[in-house]
């Protein structure tokens, strides 16, 4: 293979040069192109190309080596560079581009476009997916809704997640935009694309939520319960029309319109504990009050020893985990040493109920109207349109977007 003669060659003059050329130059980002984490801090990555592949350094901007396949290798760092397979490539950021139809494959896992293999400052690889949006979003859909829905459903979920992923473009300071965990949106490459989801994103191609001309933070969930909530309540973000929460009487039919959970007193003592309260054995836990959505504002934590804690509704559920207590709309019920939530919804409640969209699409809405019902007083537009790609931009809540 080429790389290996180029290799052979650097080894024998003894010194490191390039060939360049016009093509070679580095791609800028552009605004289209989200850099999602698939792989963070790992000692090794198991790396594979099915197709035509370059591997480019990003510091100087060459291409230091291409070939037509690569077989199955171990990536480890080196102090000397970056080894692929039996090859070392002395680089502290190492993109591999493909050509269209090529799959890079990442720990058994394919991903169209580039994947960028980073040196972190501790001596460990993280590897970025620089992938168009409209791909991410191919990407995302199947995990976050079912690709029997309906298509109108199907459609306002492919502008939401759109909306979401180019609102958390460039992040200050980080080397990607977004993770493929549950702290951003769910994406599971090549494998996770479906032909309806695929076709969702392609007939809502380039559009996404804004206010103002300004592109909105567009969250969503999967069952509000019966309202959906003001992001104001949990975030500290500005307060604007398409983020204040409505009334939801269309997702009375989801599997997650009620849920009960029972907890041992001593586990949430414990747990607590773990964050950092003083808590004595616990007697009772009741609501303080709610907001107008009904979710519970404040909790009061009665003690044995007589005390009182008092918490947040929001900071009790991320404490106990978001999976855990599903909504911050329960009521309480005490069971001697035990205690009952009895609930309704799943997720933070902000922006658009996904079983509400389904429920909505059932009755013939159309994806626009399910937008605009919730994120009241949004327009639909297409990126490409935007003057500057700006952002409502506020201090990031640390919930996954969906839960
Ligand atoms: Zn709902």
């Amino acid at each position: 293979m080429k790389k290996n003669i180029f290799l052979i060659l650097v080894l024998l003059s003894g010194m490191i040069t390039f060939s360049v050329n016009a093509s070679d130059k580095i791609s800028l980002k552009t605004p289209d192109i989200v850099r999602v984490a698939i792989v963070r801090d790992s000692r090794e990555v198991v790396l594979a190309i099915h197709g035509n592949y370059r591997l480019r350094d990003m510091s100087s901007g060459h291409v230091i080596a291409h070939g037509l396949r690569l077989a199955e290798c171990k990536v480890r760092l080196l102090d000397r560079g970056i080894l692929v397979g039996l090859d070392i490539y002395p680089a502290r950021r190492l993109t591999i581009e493909s050509s269209k139809d090529a799959s890079i494959i990442i720990d058994n896992r394919p991903f169209r476009g580039e994947v960028t293999l980073i040196r972190t400052s501790d001596n460990r690889i993280t590897a970025v997916n620089n992938i168009n949006v409209e791909d991410y979003i191919k990407g995302v859909l199947y995990h976050e809704v079912s690709h029997h829905w309906p298509m109108e459903a199907l459609k306002a979920q492919a502008v939401a997640a759109r909306t979401y992923a180019l609102y958390s473009l460039n992040p200050s300071g980080k080397i990607y935009d977004v993770t493929n965990d549950i702290y951003s949106q769910v994406y599971g490459g090549r494998e996770s694309e479906r032909y309806r989801t695929d076709l969702a994103v392609e007939r809502t191609r380039g559009q996404i939520l804004t206010f103002n001309g300004v592109i909105i933070p567009a969250y969503f969930h999967a069952t509000c319960g019966g309202m959906t909530e003001d992001a104001h309540e949990l975030w500290n973000i500005t307060d604007i029309s398409p983020l204040r929460g409505v009334p939801c009487p269309f997702c009375k039919n989801s599997p997650h319109m009620h849920w009960k959970n029972n907890f041992r007193l001593k586990d949430v003592q414990e747990t607590l504990k773990r964050h950092g309260y003083k808590i004595d054995t616990i007697k009772d836990i009741s609501v303080v009050d709610r907001d107008r959505s009904e979710r519970i504002d404040h909790l009061k934590i009665t003690q044995n020893n007589g005390q009182e804690l008092i918490l947040k509704g929001k900071d009790f559920r991320e404490i106990m985990g978001p999976n855990v207590i599903k909504s911050n709309n329960y009521e309480i019920s005490m069971k001697g040493y035990y205690v009952d939530l009895i609930g309704r919804g799943w997720g933070h409640g902000v922006g658009m109920c996904q079983w509400g969209a389904l429920g909505m699409a059932q009755q013939q809405f159309t994806y626009e109207q399910i937008l605009s019902y919730y994120y009241p007083g949004s327009q639909l537009m297409n990126y490409h349109e935007l003057e500057k790609p700006e952002t409502i931009k506020d201090s990031k809540p640390s919930l996954h977007n969906t839960k």
